[in-house]
């Protein structure tokens, strides 16, 4: 496998960075996860957008333009022979000083890797995934803002690590309110009497791009679908709950701190927009 660092490609086992990059030191940094589907990337424009307001929040300036990244991008993906896969785009600070100070780095780093990813066995689709809710609370907006994706994800890894021990995958995060926030690596959504509802982002969870394209579907479906803030209670009663992200899709959940959620199963909804986005994805990429 070849990526692409900076300014060339390289052989996976000569993808380095230098132990003084800020992005290793310090988590500086920002990311993408970006899906690659019959050989056309998903929502490649949406994603270079999220990455450039990341950019902007961090004052990182991008060197490269967006036409730029997303070539790059293709080309990541034609030179390993990828039709259908998970591409990882990381943006780091570069290498600087010992101290924090950013402004000692010059020379931000871009690294493109072009893979595969299997976030869930296939059965969890089928029957549906057990969460657990996380004793780590996700980051404050005036600490760290969710929005950002950053490469200082070790708010989300404690909280893996609370889902791991309890013998889950996954595990909600509450904001510092006590209200629904996401979960370590998805956006979460509920169905109730007939309507979708989901955390604004404001709650504390990323902007996810899966997450809009799940506005998009419901639209097209004519199923109502309204964001607000959520509290546990809510998922509890709920008909059916679902997680979405760009690695695991659209994945039913049917039980949250051993209470089944609606029937215990995945429901019809869920299992509809689930269909429907699996339709949908190879409609809506950029050919590489
Ligand atoms: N929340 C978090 C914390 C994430 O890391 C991700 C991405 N894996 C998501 C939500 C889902 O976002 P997207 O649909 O853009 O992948």
């Amino acid at each position: 496998m070849k990526v692409y660092l900076t300014d060339r490609f390289v052989e996976q086992e000569d993808a380095k960075i230098s132990v003084f990059d800020h992005g290793l030191l310090y988590g500086d940094g920002i990311f993408e996860g970006i899906r690659l589907y019959d050989g056309c990337v998903f929502k490649l424009d949406a994603h270079l957008e999220r990455l450039e307001m990341s950019a902007r929040a961090i004052m990182l300036q991008l060197p490269w333009s967006r036409q730029e990244i997303s070539d790059l991008l293709c080309e990541s993906c034609r030179v390993n022979g990828l039709k259908n896969g998970y591409i990882r785009l990381v943006v780091t600070r570069g290498v600087g000083t010992l101290g924090l100070n950013p402004l000692t780095c010059h020379n931000p780093q871009l690294i493109i890797i072009a893979d595969n990813i299997v976030l869930y066995p296939a059965e969890y689709y089928q029957n549906g995934l057990k969460i657990v809710t996380s004793p780590t609370r996700r980051n404050n907006q005036a600490a760290l803002p969710p929005m950002i994706k950053s490469l200082n994800y070790l708010n989300n890894v404690l909280a893996k690590i609370d889902a791991l021990n309890m013998g889950a995958f996954e595990a909600i995060m509450l904001n510092d309110r006590g209200m629904v926030a996401e979960c370590t690596g998805d956006n979460l959504f509920i169905v109730h009497k007939g309507t979708i509802y989901t955390p604004p982002v404001n709650s504390g969870s990323l902007d996810g791009i899966t997450r809009a394209a799940i506005f998009e579907i419901a639209a097209e479906l004519n199923i109502p679908i309204v964001e607000r803030e959520l509290t546990r209670y809510e998922i509890w009663i709920a008909d059916e709950c679902f997680l979405t992200g760009t690695a695991a899709e659209v994945i039913p959940v049917v039980e949250l701190d051993k209470r089944p959620i609606g029937e215990g199963k995945p429901g019809p909804v869920t299992k509809r927009l689930l269909e429907l986005f699996q339709r949908n994805v190879a409609k809506d990429g950029t050919m590489i």
